[in-house]
């Protein structure tokens, strides 16, 4: 029987309750244990999971293979530092860190210890982002809205660090041009960071990407719309469905319009993602998100908050 890969999940709050129990039903995995500076709380999770509950940091090291880093993005640095440097193969949750020269030192001190590092930007696995994957040439104006009410979560960040990075991540893998302007607007709202966001990104090649993130509207609301020559897109994260709009090339009328909607089979995104993450770490295969692609995420999220806090 092939060996199994030793896991454990840091921070088991809302987000890594879920990594645990998902790692604890792969097949090629043994959920080596728990660790969250909360003892109460991890104790809880191990007794639910049947695993083990770490009372430290420093006592896990030796015991397992990979990790999950879903604690608060401010604690990210130090755990992340302390696994690479026992050549822990590691999932940090998004962003990486809060700053691009952080989060850069991690990248770095990842690859000279050849660790797998991959980082959690899960609508990667959306089954409709991976349909559009499949259909889209050349995107020329992209609009993306991530709305959703506030909680009390992921507050230590502004709304950009924590949601836009999503939709940058996307928008810079489908737009493959190097940033040229930035121009960005927001305000802190309910907490002291930045609440609500929009984003205007200009590329070399004339594309134009509109992002607004919010976490203090009344509603969830999670849409991408992207438009080239002939082609429209709207991508619903929710529900995970995509609808294609096409004209033939030259558009007289609306029949010449073509509106269908692929079939497109909803997916567990985090499951799919933490599959990926543990074939990597078997395969040494180059994660979908990996510390290079998550790092210019959280580059271009810098640079739109300077632009915010320029204004
Ligand atoms: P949370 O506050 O619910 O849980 C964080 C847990 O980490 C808590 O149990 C806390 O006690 C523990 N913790 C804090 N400092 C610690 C430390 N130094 N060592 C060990 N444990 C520590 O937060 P959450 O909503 O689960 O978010 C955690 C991370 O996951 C954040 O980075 C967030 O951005 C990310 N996240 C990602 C997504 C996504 O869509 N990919 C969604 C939600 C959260």
């Amino acid at each position: 029987m092939d060996k199994k890969t030793r896991v454990a999940v840091i921070g088991v709050g809302y987000l890594g309750r879920v990594h645990a129990n998902i790692y604890r039903q792969l097949d090629n995995v043994h959920l080596a244990g728990v660790f969250d500076t909360d003892e109460k709380r991890a104790r809880s999770v191990a007794a639910d999971l049947g695993c083990e509950s770490f009372s430290s940091l420093e006592s896990l090291l030796d015991n397992v293979d990979a990790a999950s880093v879903v604690t608060p993005t401010n604690t990210h640095y130090d755990i992340t530092q302390t696994l690479i440097k026992k050549a822990i193969h590691v999932l940090v949750e998004k962003p990486i860190c809060e700053s691009y020269e952080k989060s850069l030192e991690l990248v770095q001190l990842a690859e000279k210890a050849g660790i797998i590092f991959q980082v959690g930007y899960l609508e990667r696995y959306n089954a409709a982002v991976i349909e559009l994957g499949k259909h889209i040439h050349q995107p020329q104006f992209i609009e993306t809205h991530r709305l959703g009410m506030f909680v009390e979560r992921a507050i230590d960040v502004d709304v950009v660090t924590d949601l836009m990075t999503h939709d940058i991540d996307i928008v810079l893998s489908l737009i493959q041009s190097p940033l040229k302007t930035i121009s960005a607007t927001g305000l802190s709202v309910l907490t002291e960071h930045i609440d609500i966001a929009n984003a205007r990104l200009e590329f070399e090649n004339h594309a134009v990407a509109n992002i607004t993130a919010s976490r203090v509207s009344s509603k969830i609301y999670r849409q991408m719309r992207l438009f080239e020559k002939n082609h429209y897109y709207s991508l619903n994260f929710e529900n995970q469905q995509l609808t294609i709009t096409s004209t033939k090339s030259q558009c007289r009328s609306n029949d010449d319009i073509v509106v269908e909607k692929p079939e497109v089979t909803p997916q567990l995104t985090l499951n799919a993602e933490l599959s990926a993450f543990i074939h990597s770490v078997n395969t040494g295969k180059t994660p979908l998100v990996d510390g290079r692609t998550g790092l210019e995420a959280i580059r271009v999220a810098n640079l739109i908050c300077k632009k915010i806090h320029e204004r």
